[in-house]
């Protein structure tokens, strides 16, 4: 069994990172399995300078130990093509020129902003620069997350045909997070709830690809009280070495581990032994999302 932990190196780690790390990794080695780790710094016009390193450097000051080399997706782009390419030799992909003001004239609202309404699939001719998109069908995607329950949704009506490589050339996160999970043979995939919605787009390409179908755990995101994911963009506050310990135990308060008074006092690496022993998926909140 292998689990992964996949941050995007925006900013450091914060509490929302640190949930999906803790969560990921109890589920994994309480099962005695792998853990792994991806940068996903796909989007260099995001990432800020350091925060990979960063982000490694505080995961090791939390205890966690992480197994095998860690992967960086801007250094995979030979791979996202590959699949691209076999996509497109399937008849899945076409290239589209829209800009975001002709998809936001036509398009209706969907579960993740517009639904692409398919201009470009039948046009002959497409200006570049342009993206490509994957042909979504009209039929219910339903899988069982072992946190949230039974989730269906229907790409053609909830989502459109998506982006698989943006007009400026960076590959999609719905692809690379296929193919990493897949060539990182990971078996269990643990992070957070505001990924549940992406959830039925990368089944559809697994199973366009012919790829085994991980199991899925989406976790309640951190909140704030008007309702926004803890994020760097929603100023969420730097989680810092100094308080490793009680930063841990509140997470796995957050998470409903119930960790006993006494843990507190104890060094990061000992707290997570207690959480890896101790972990129980079942009494983690079924909820989407909770203010922190
Ligand atoms: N890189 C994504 C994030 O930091 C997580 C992707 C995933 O776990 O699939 O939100």
């Amino acid at each position: 069994m292998i689990g992964r932990f996949a941050p995007s190196p925006t900013g450091p780690l914060h509490f929302g990172s640190l949930l999906a790390a803790l969560a990921s990794y109890c589920d994994m080695k309480s099962q005695g399995g792998l853990w792994r780790l991806r940068m996903e710094d796909l989007d260099k016009p995001r990432e800020m300078a350091g925060a990979a390193q960063h982000i490694l450097q505080t995961l090791e000051d939390f205890g966690f130990e992480w197994d095998g080399e860690v992967i960086y997706q801007s250094q995979r782009s030979d791979l996202y093509q590959d699949t691209l390419n076999q996509l497109k030799a399937k008849s899945l992909v076409y290239d589209c020129d829209c800009s975001r003001k002709e998809i936001a004239d036509s398009a209706q609202h969907g579960i993740d902003g517009l639904v692409y309404p398919g201009t470009c699939r039948h046009k002959a001719v497409v200006k570049a620069p342009h993206a490509r998109r994957v042909i979504v069908d009209d039929q219910p995607i339903a899988f069982t997350d072992a946190i949230q329950g039974n989730i269906q949704q229907n790409l053609a009506h909830d989502v459109g045909d998506f982006v698989l490589k943006r007009a400026d050339g960076l590959f999609a996160y719905q692809l690379a997070v296929v193919v990493d999970d897949v060539e990182q043979g990971v078996t269990d995939i643990v992070r957070g709830a505001d990924l549940l919605d992406s959830t039925p787009r990368q089944i559809y390409l697994q199973q366009r690809l012919g790829y085994p179908l991980p199991q899925y755990a989406h976790i309640p995101v951190a909140s704030n009280a008007a309702g926004e994911k803890l994020s760097k963009q929603t100023l969420a506050p730097a989680i810092n070495a100094t308080r490793a310990s009680a930063w841990l135990i509140q997470a796995l308060h957050f998470l409903d581990q119930q960790p006993p008074q006494e843990l507190t006092a104890q060094s990061p690496r000992e707290i997570l032994k207690w959480a890896t022993q101790h972990w129980d998926i079942n009494l983690v909140p079924q909820q989407r999302s909770i203010v922190f």
